[in-house]
């Protein structure tokens, strides 16, 4: 819990009626935790305590009435004023809440929160107190008009003096503390948004910025983690990695525009292709791709790679001087092995490498692997 009190209580502010000071404390209990909960930017929480607080001075107001009403007669102006200011206190929070429009429910609480300080502060030292000095007067034998004159006289003078300069001082208070509770809030936001920032900065990072696939730094380190993981867990890694076919000819035909088109279609492809926790889709440069997969068989992970084969080529991107095709094709190669002692990453980079280039030298347009 937040450790600022907005309306810290005051002995002073008891009226000498327990019931109704006990009720006071709740009411300023409930006020203080309506305050720190508008640091926590807790919309539900917010809302609850405001209910619960609306509530509570509901029920709290009924208390006193029924209390003064055994003093004063029904239409006694005392009396009267009295339940005419507890009557406009919620018509009075409920237009705050709706002239805030779109604002933000933290902004809306706040303007109420104000309010509520100056109010109650106002209600309990100086209208209850009023009532509850009519109260001692008449209690002590006194009758009611001479007791209002006495209680009149006695909170003009220096008690409403001193009245006043707590008021004051109240609220000088209270708005420091809010503006303190502001400034907070604004810290956890700054910080909020500079943790996003930061994030977007990583992902930007690991990034390839055309194909929106992982970049070549991000497949470094992703391969060795990898490829750790599966030594220890005796599990196959696979990885293929693939070149688009005359692509230099597509560049040449349809110009370098063009070429970036065909690279940013088979990204989107790609990301596609490789959803399941596991798959890692990668340009490791130019026209060149690497695929990590949990595919434990050979047959699965060449099932696969025939997958992403003939899924480009459907893209059907023209490239007619290609001497494979009239459009788009890829030559890929592909590893499926649990890493033994003597292998590291790149052993396996260089052995797909070592298929991909006799996928090449026969023919293109074709996956090839060990068997
Ligand atoms: P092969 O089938 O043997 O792979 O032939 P190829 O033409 O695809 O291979 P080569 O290495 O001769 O040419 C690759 C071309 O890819 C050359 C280079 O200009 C082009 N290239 C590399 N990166 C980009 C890029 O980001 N955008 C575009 N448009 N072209 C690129
Ligand atoms: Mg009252
Ligand atoms: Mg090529």
């Amino acid at each position: 819990m937040d450790s600022f009190e907005v309306f810290p209580w005051n002995d002073n502010f008891a009226i000498g009626i327990d019931e109704i000071d006990h009720q006071h404390m709740r009411l300023v209990d409930l006020l203080n935790e309506l305050t720190a909960t508008l640091i926590q930017d807790n919309d539900a929480e917010l809302t609850r305590i405001f209910d619960e607080l609306a509530s509570y001075t509901h029920y709290h107001f009924s208390t006193e009435e029924m209390l003064w009403k055994e003093y004063f007669q029904e239409d006694d102006a005392w009396l009267q004023n009295h339940q005419d200011v507890h009557a406009s206190f919620l018509p009075k929070v409920v237009q705050l809440k709706e002239e805030s429009g779109d604002a933000p429910l933290a902004d809306v609480i706040e303007n109420i929160v104000r309010f509520l300080i100056r109010w109650l502060a106002f209600h309990i030292i100086d209208n209850d107190k009023r009532m509850a000095t009519v109260l001692k007067y008449v209690q002590a034998g006194e009758t009611l008009s001479d007791a209002k004159l006495k209680t009149e006289k006695e909170m003009t003078g220096a008690t409403g003096l001193l009245i006043e300069t707590i008021l004051k001082m109240y609220d000088g208070l209270s708005s420091r503390t809010l503006d303190l509770l502001r400034e907070r809030l604004d810290r956890i936001r700054a910080e909020e948004k500079l943790k996003e920032a930061y994030r977007q900065l990583e992902k930007l990072s690991i990034t390839d910025q055309l194909t929106g696939l992982y970049n070549r730094r991000h497949f470094d380190n992703t391969f060795s983690q990898e490829f750790r993981r599966a030594a220890r867990e005796k599990k196959a890694v696979t990885f293929l990695m693939f070149d688009v076919d005359h692509f230099k000819k597509l560049n040449d035909r349809y110009g370098h525009i063009g070429g970036d088109v065909a690279l940013t279609k088979i990204g989107t492809l790609l990301i596609n292709l490789c959803r399941r926790p596991g798959d890692f889709a990668f340009r490791l440069g130019g026209e060149e791709f690497g695929i990590l997969t949990t595919e434990q068989s050979p047959q699965a992970a060449y099932a696969f790679a025939e997958t992403i084969r003939t899924s480009i080529e459907a893209l059907d991107i023209p490239n007619v001087d290609s001497d494979v095709a009239d459009h788009m094709t890829i030559s890929v190669g592909l590893i499926t092995r649990i890493p033994e002692q003597d292998d590291n990453p790149d052993t396996f980079v260089s052995r797909a490498d070592a298929y991909l280039y006799q996928a090449k030298e026969q023919g293109r347009n074709r996956v090839m692997a060990s068997d």
